[in-house]
C-alpha cells in the first residue's frame, strides 16, 4: 500500500533517531550523554506496534536509528527490534555489551545495521571486535565502528583504527565533545591532536569512511560563526521533513537541536512531519549533516544510506550500508 504522505526528496525516506533512553550500564569519563535519571518513556511493544504501524502507513518504510544512551539495555528492545524490522529497516548505536548469542537468535539479520561504539574504557578492541564480527558473520548485518577522540585515548586511535579496518570494517572517529581538564572540546584541540586526527582521517582506508571522518573533523573545527556550518539561522532544511529526532520522553524534534522546531510527540496519533523543506529556527547548528536545500542533495548517497528492507517495502531511495 502506498504511503499517505510519500517523501518527494531524496533519499525519499524518513530518517528518525530514536534516543530511547540516556540510561547507560557504562560510565565513560568523556561521556555528556549518560543520564540516569532522565524521563523515559516505556511502552509493550505492542503499543510501539500501534505507533509505528501508524507511521508506515503516513511514510511508509523508514530508517530508525537508535541512538542514547545504550539502547541495547531498554525493557524488550530485542523484541522492538524484531518488531520494526517488520516494515522498516533499523540502524543501532551501541557499545556490544549486550549478549551477542541470544542476539544472533533472536533478532532478524535483514535490513538491520549496527554501529558498534567502541569505549575503551569498559572492553578491549580486541572483545569488541569479535562481537562486532559475530554479528557480521551471522546473516547480512552492516557493520561499522566507531571511537570518540577522547584526548587521553588519542595514542590508541591508529592501532584501533588499523584493527577494525583490517577485518573490512568502516571506522568512524568522532571528535570530542565536552570538557577535559578544564578545557572544553573540540574547540581544544592542540595543534599536536589535530594532526593526528588529520592523519587518521587521512589514513582511513575506506573511501566512505574517510569522507565522512573529514566532513565531522571538519565540522568540529569549524569557528562557531562559520555560515556555511554552524550559522544557518534563515537557511531552508529539510530536517522535520526527512529527519526527525524522538526524544526519551516521547517528545518529537525536527533535529538535535532543541530551538529548531518541535513537531509533537511519538504517541500522538496525528503527528506530522513537515511536507517541505523550512526555514532554520536555531540560532546555531549543532549537526555536521544538517539537510542544506542545494547542499545536502550532493550528500545523500554517502549520509543518508540505510540497509535494504528484506521485502523491499522501503522501495525507492534505499541503498546498502552503514549511515554514519
Ligand atoms: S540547519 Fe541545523 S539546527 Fe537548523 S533545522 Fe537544520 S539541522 Fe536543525
Amino acid at each position: 500500500m502506498s504511503p499517505l504522505y510519500p517523501r518527494q526528496a531524496p533519499p525519499f525516506k524518513v530518517h528518525w533517531n530514536w534516543e530511547l533512553s540516556l540510561a547507560c550500564n557504562y560510565d565513560c569519563s568523556y561521556c555528556g550523554a549518560h543520564k540516569e535519571d532522565s524521563p523515559c518513556l516505556v511502552l509493550p511493544v505492542e503499543r510501539w506496534r500501534e505507533i509505528w504501524e501508524g507511521i508506515h502507513a503516513k511514510y511508509g518504510c523508514c530508517q530508525v536509528r537508535f541512538a542514547g544512551g545504550e539502547p541495547t539495555i531498554y525493557p524488550g528492545f530485542m523484541e522492538l527490534v524484531g518488531m520494526l524490522l517488520e516494515r522498516h529497516t533499523v540502524d543501532i548505536t551501541t557499545n556490544l555489551s549486550f549478549d551477542v548469542d541470544e542476539w544472533v537468535a533472536k533478532v532478524p539479520a535483514q535490513g538491520i545495521a549496527i554501529s558498534g561504539s567502541f569505549h575503551p574504557e569498559s572492553m578491549t578492541a580486541e572483545e569488541f571486535l569479535r562481537r562486532l564480527l559475530a554479528l557480521r558473520e551471522h546473516g547480512d548485518r552492516l557493520v561499522s565502528a566507531c571511537m570518540v577522540g577522547y584526548p587521553p585515548h588519542l595514542g590508541q586511535l591508529e592501532r584501533t583504527r588499523l584493527l577494525f579496518e583490517g577485518q573490512g570494517i568502516l571506522f568512524k572517529i568522532i571528535p570530542f565533545s565536552g570538557v577535559y581538564q578544564g578545557r572544553r572540546y573540540p574547540a581544544a584541540y592542540t595543534e599536536p591532536e589535530q594532526a593526528l586526527l588529520k592523519a587518521q582521517v587521512a589514513g582511513s582506508r575506506d573511501p566512505l569512511g574517510q569522507a565522512i571522518n573529514k566532513q565531522w573533523q571538519d565540522f568540529a573545527a569549524a569557528p562557531e560563526d562559520d555560515e556555511q556550518r554552524k550559522k544557518l539561522k534563515g537557511r531552508l532544511c529539510r530536517m522535520g521533513e526527512l529527519y526527525a529526532k524522538i526524544l526519551p520522553d516521547g517528545k518529537v524534534l525536527r533535529c538535535c537541536h532543541p530551538e529548531a522546531g518541535a513537531l509533537g510527540r511519538i504517541t500522538d496519533p496525528d503527528l506530522r512531519l513537515y511536507d517541505e523543506p523550512r526555514p532554520c529556527a536555531a540560532e546555531q547548528c549543532s549537526c555536521w549533516k544538517a539537510m542544506l536545500v542545494g547542499s545536502y542533495e550532493s550528500q545523500v548517497d554517502r549520509l543518508w544510506q540505510s540497509p535494504e528492507h528484506p521485502a523491499r517495502a522501503c522501495g525507492i531511495g534505499s541503498s546498502a550500508g552503514a549511515a554514519p
